[in-house]
């Protein structure tokens, strides 16, 4: 009987230290993991600074950049416009063409027949 009561009390010793040696293995696993972890946290971190700081710097030459860019291609929309009132004539005003604009402009100025004061000259023929 007191030789089963030794082989258990043994053999739970045994168990015991097994237990512990795995809680402390994973503890320091841990350990070594939220190292790792925070490591990597602050080299992340380090990278989002220099890069906030490039950005900070850099806006003022992009926005001009892009501003000069939008400049660009406008112009280049509204000669290309131009060049197809001419290049292919429509038979009647186009909406957003500024060369057609521009007619109606000066038709509306000088009082002769348009589209802006023909509701007056039918007006006039009544
Ligand atoms: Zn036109």
């Amino acid at each position: 009987m007191k030789d089963d009561f030794d082989k258990w009390t043994a053999k739970d010793a045994r168990d015991k230290k097994i237990i512990v040696a795995i809680l402390v293995t994973m503890t320091i696993a841990s350990t070594i993991q939220s190292g790792m972890l925070f490591y990597e946290h602050q080299q992340l971190k380090a990278q989002v600074t220099s890069l906030e700081e490039d950005i900070s710097n850099n806006a003022e030459d992009t926005y001009t950049l892009l501003a000069s860019d939008g400049a660009r291609l406008y112009t280049i929309m509204d000669t290309l416009i131009r060049i197809f009132h001419y290049a292919k004539p429509h038979k009647q005003p186009a909406w957003n063409c500024p060369e057609c604009s521009e007619i109606h402009e000066k038709a509306k100025k000088n009082g002769s027949v348009s589209t802006a004061n023909l509701k007056k000259h039918v007006k006039v023929k009544k």
